[in-house]
């Protein structure tokens, strides 16, 4: 049975930092992805990553940005850790290879960003995230003696020692079949979001929440899952991003009329205000009969402010997207752009460490809750936490492996997730509904009553849809019964951590009685600091999620009006 110090569960941004601190830290380690490291999701993300590197910048300041970003429910301590680091982390990518965009005095170029009071993004054109995936990974295959990968590896469950403590995980190869057990001193998760139990999403299709559901099902707290993203540009055709660099590049957004209403909305930062308050704006707008399009419910993102050069050089994806996708050129005309599901805030528990409450389990990256981005993450923001946190939880346990004794798993766990695939793949045919149809109706359901305006009604309806589509899911039909790259029943699996996470959303977005980030609650839609700067932690039970409540730490920022 392979046994590392430390397992690593996902190999996005977060796990393949991770890794690399772990290793350095001196520790055996192992990273292990259902996909080929460099097609995880984190290599989608376009703007770029956050850092107070310019001489006239300061990480207070950054740090300030974050806590009013995340409309004060970010954890103080926590940002402060990630702003403070942030310019180092960058300045390490840098050493590593990533070729971070340059200006004219050849100097690190910083683009404006949503919500930021002064340029601070390091940007690879719009292909950061691939960028900084591909070094990464260049660097662990140059620590092969120490790093053992397991790719196309789909983890299933984890297991508890009798302690209680984190002790391995069980998976399953994809390319074959086979199940097994992997021991370890301490597991990190860090398999990202959960993006694709909205329907349309830009997240890829397989950010599925996987690592949000192994931990709650093990007894982790699951904490600000009512904070879900929506992006202020997402193609109307399919929901596929358009990054904020656009307008950070100078792009503006233009109602049916013509106007360039963020005017109204925030007059200092306009279309550069926080995402919960752009994605606001413009649902308000088409709400309100201003949309644009047949249907008019699209807004234009007017690119063709920015010079054509730069549109070239800076954002040139985009302008494939544009093409591909929309059939628009984005250097001549305005694109059709609608706020879509992006992010989630919420996830896993965690302190400053990447530890969760659960002795040697940690998390990393979207797949947890530091809390660094509360209501609201800014834009370039989540490439510096997955980068700093994914790094601070490498050295955490790998300390702790070097002061204790390998556990073990006993195989009974293996015959369990065994039994569990068995029973999928033995459902009859044609019995229930498809997996895809209850998937489409899960997004559907989610991104008409959990999105940018809620009310109790809505949340109430999802609440119920979830829970009949859980039942249904148990009976969901599968067409491959094979062994060989069997995604059917991987589908069937992810199908079931998805509907884990979409509770945990819809029951904390009814119990956040208030207005605050991305939560908007048409029913109350104030912020209510006097009862509502807290946590919402919930916890496994038998009849869904328990909910409690933690404090969220100040350290030098009160609450005060927030407005761009
Ligand atoms: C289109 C797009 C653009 C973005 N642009 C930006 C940007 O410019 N700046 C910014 O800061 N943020 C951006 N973001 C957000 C940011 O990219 C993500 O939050 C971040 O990359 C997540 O990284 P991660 O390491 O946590 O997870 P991921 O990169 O999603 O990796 C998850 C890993 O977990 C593995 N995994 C999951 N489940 C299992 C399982 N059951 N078994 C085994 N392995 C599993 C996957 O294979 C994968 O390796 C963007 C996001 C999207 C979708």
């Amino acid at each position: 049975m392979p046994a590392h110090d430390v397992l690593i569960l996902g190999a996005g941004l977060a796990g393949q930092r991770a890794a690399l601190a772990a290793a350095q830290e001196g520790a055996n380690v192992a990273v292990m992805s259902k996909v080929h490291p460099v097609r995880s999701h984190s290599v989608a993300a376009a703007g770029g990553i956050n850092a107070a590197i310019d001489p006239s910048d300061d990480w207070r300041s950054h740090a300030y940005d974050t806590v009013k970003g995340s409309d004060y429910l970010g954890d103080q301590d926590a940002i402060e850790v990630m702003c403070s680091e942030a310019p180092a982390e960058v300045m390490h990518l840098e050493h590593i290879g990533v070729t971070f965009h340059r200006n004219e005095r050849g100097e690190l170029d910083l683009r404006a960003f949503g919500g930021a009071s002064m340029n601070r993004t390091a940007y690879v054109a719009d292909i950061t995230g691939q960028a900084i995936l591909h070094v990464l990974y260049e660097q662990l295959l140059k620590h092969g003696k120490q790093v053992d990968r397991y790719e196309e590896w789909f983890v299933t469950d984890l297991v508890r020692d009798d302690a209680g403590c984190c002790c391995g995980a069980i998976a399953r190869d994809v390319r074959t079949g086979r199940v097994e057990a992997f021991t370890a001193k301490n597991v990190i998760l860090a398999c990202g979001g959960a993006g694709q139990v909205y329907h349309p999403t830009t997240n890829g299709l397989i950010v599925t929440g996987d690592g949000i559901a192994l931990a709650y099902r093990l007894g982790a707290p699951l904490m600000d899952m009512e904070m879900v993203q929506y992006h202020p540009t997402t193609l109307v055709e399919n929901g596929l991003l358009i990054t904020e660099g656009a307008r950070g590049e100078g792009a503006i957004l233009l109602n049916s009329d013509g106007e360039r209403f963020m005017e109204r909305y925030a007059p200092n930062k306009r279309e550069l205000a926080s995402r919960d308050v752009v994605s606001r704006a413009e649902q308000t707008e088409i709400l309100e009969g201003r949309g644009v399009g047949p249907s008019k419910d699209g807004i234009y993102l007017d690119i063709t402010q920015v010079p054509r050069k730069r549109i070239l050089e800076a954002l040139r994806e985009i302008v494939n997207v544009g093409r591909d996708f929309a059939g628009v050129d984005i250097t001549t005309e305005p694109i059709m752009i609608r706020p879509g599901q992006h992010y989630i805030m919420g996830g896993v528990k965690t302190d400053i460490h990447g530890a969760t409450p659960i002795e040697g389990l940690y998390a990393a990256g979207e797949v947890a809750c530091v809390s660094v981005h509360g209501g609201n993450r800014l834009g370039a923001n989540s490439l510096l936490d997955t980068l700093i946190f994914g790094r601070r939880a490498g050295v955490h346990a790998a300390k702790r492996a070097a002061a204790m004794p390998m556990p073990s798993v006993a195989h009974s766990h293996v015959l369990d997730q065994e039994a569990m695939i068995s029973a999928i793949l033995a459902r009859p045919a044609g019995a229930g509904r498809r997996i895809s149809e209850i998937k489409a109706e899960l997004g559907e359901t989610m991104n008409k009553h959990v999105a940018v305006y809620r009310d109790e009604d809505g949340l109430s309806t999802a609440l119920q849809t979830v829970k009949r589509l859980r039942e249904e899911a148990k009976t969901a039909h599968i067409d491959d019964r094979g062994t060989v790259f069997n995604q059917d029943v991987l589908g069937a699996i992810e199908l079931s951590y998805m509907l884990d996470c979409a509770e945990a959303t819809v029951v904390g977005a009814l119990e956040r009685k208030e207005s605050r980030g991305a939560q908007f609650r048409t029913d109350y839609p104030d912020r209510n600091d006097e009862e509502w700067i807290k946590h919402i932690e919930l916890t496994i039970s038998d009849d869904g999620p328990d909910v409690s409540y933690s404090d969220v730490t100040v350290t030098q920022w009160q609450p005060e009006v927030r407005t761009y």
